[in-house]
C-alpha cells in the first residue's frame, strides 16, 4: 500500500488509535496476562482502559507491546511504519516525521526487533540451498572466506523462494550442525558448495548435493544460484541505504530484508509491521 493510502489514518490521533486497536484486537479485547476476553471498560481522556474480570489486571491498547510508554503521537508511529516499509534511513525518517535522528534511529530499531521476534520460525523443508557470505567491515583487498572484520552470514533459500539469513560468530562444523538442526527439517535436500563444513551433513540426517564450483556452477537442479542471487540483491541494499551496518544491528537488518523478500512487494508491509509492534 502507498503512503498516500494512509493519509486519513495519519491525519488524526484518534483514527490512528482505533486503527491500531482493531489491528491488536480484531474481535474482542483480551487480557495480555491471562487472555480472558471479559473486562470492565473505563475511560481515560477519551481512551478506554480495561480491567480484566478474571485476573483484575489493568491494561490498555499499548500494554505489553513495543509501543508501551511511548511519548510520541501514534500518528508518527503509523507514518514511520509506512515509510519504513518502503525503506528509509534514520536521517530520512527524522526529516519526514520531525523527530531527532536519534529517535528516528530508535524507532527503526524497534521495527526491526519486532519483525525479528515475530518471525515464525518453522523449519525449512524440501530442497534448501545453503551458502555463507561476508557482510560489512572496511577491510579492503581480502575477500571471501577468511576476510577479516566482516560479519559471517549464513543464508538458506528454499526452491520455492523463501529466504532466511542469520549472523553467526564463527564458521565451524559444530556450529553448522546446530544451525541446520534449528532451521531445516530432517530429510531435506541441501544444496551447498564444496566447503568442508558441509561435508558431514548426510550424517546429520539430510540429503546432500554438492556443487563443484571449480568445475561447474549449475548442473540440473544442483546449484546455489538462488541464495547467491539473494546475496547479490541484499548487499547493495544494505550498503546503499545505510552507510554502515554494525555487526550488532545486522541481524535486525537481515530480518527486515528476509521478510520483505518473502512477502513480495504486493503485501501490505505497513500493516504487518504494526501487527508485529502490537503482538508482543
Ligand atoms: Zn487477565
Amino acid at each position: 500500500m502507498s503512503i498516500y493510502s494512509y493519509r486519513h489514518v495519519i491525519s488524526n490521533e484518534r483514527t490512528c488509535y482505533w486503527m491500531l486497536h482493531h489491528l491488536r484486537w480484531p474481535k474482542k479485547v483480551s487480557c495480555p496476562r491471562c487472555q480472558s476476553t471479559t473486562s470492565w471498560t473505563m475511560r481515560d481522556q477519551g481512551r478506554p482502559k480495561y480491567r480484566c474480570k478474571n485476573c483484575r489486571y489493568h491494561y490498555s491498547l499499548l500494554t505489553g507491546t513495543e509501543l508501551h510508554g511511548t511519548r510520541l503521537p501514534l500518528t508518527k508511529w503509523v507514518l514511520a511504519a509506512a515509510l519504513f516499509s518502503h525503506g528509509i534511513s534514520s536521517m530520512g525518517l527524522s526529516r519526514e516525521i520531525e523527530v531527532s535522528q536519534r529517535i528516528a534511529w530508535k524507532m527503526l530499531q524497534k521495527f526491526r526487533a519486532a519483525i525479528q521476534s515475530s518471525q515464525i520460525l518453522r523449519k525449512l523443508r524440501g530442497s534448501v540451498e545453503v551458502d555463507e557470505t561476508y557482510i560489512g567491515g572496511r577491510t579492503k583487498g581480502k575477500r571471501g572466506r577468511g576476510a577479516g572484520h566482516k560479519a559471517i552470514v549464513i543464508g538458506f533459500r528454499t526452491r520455492t523462494g523463501k529466504v532466511r539469513s542469520m549472523v553467526v560468530e564463527s564458521i565451524k562444523t559444530k556450529q553448522m550442525q546446530k544451525l541446520l538442526k534449528q532451521q531445516v527439517a530432517q530429510g531435506a535436500r541441501l544444496y551447498t558448495d564444496e566447503y568442508s563444513i558441509y561435508h558431514p551433513v548426510r550424517k546429520w540426517g539430510f540429503k546432500h548435493r554438492r556443487i563443484k564450483h571449480s568445475k561447474w556452477f549449475v548442473r540440473g537442479q544442483t546449484h546455489t544460484q538462488g541464495i547467491e542471487g539473494y546475496w547479490g540483491h541484499l548487499k547493495p541494499t544494505l550498503v546503499g541505504r545505510h552507510r554502515s551496518v554494525s555487526p550488532k544491528h545486522l541481524p535486525g537488518y537481515l530480518a527486515e530484508a528476509d521478510v520483505k523478500h518473502n512477502l513480495g512487494l504486493d503485501t501490505d508491509f505497513t500493516d504487518l509491521i504494526l501487527r508485529c509492534l502490537l503482538s508482543k
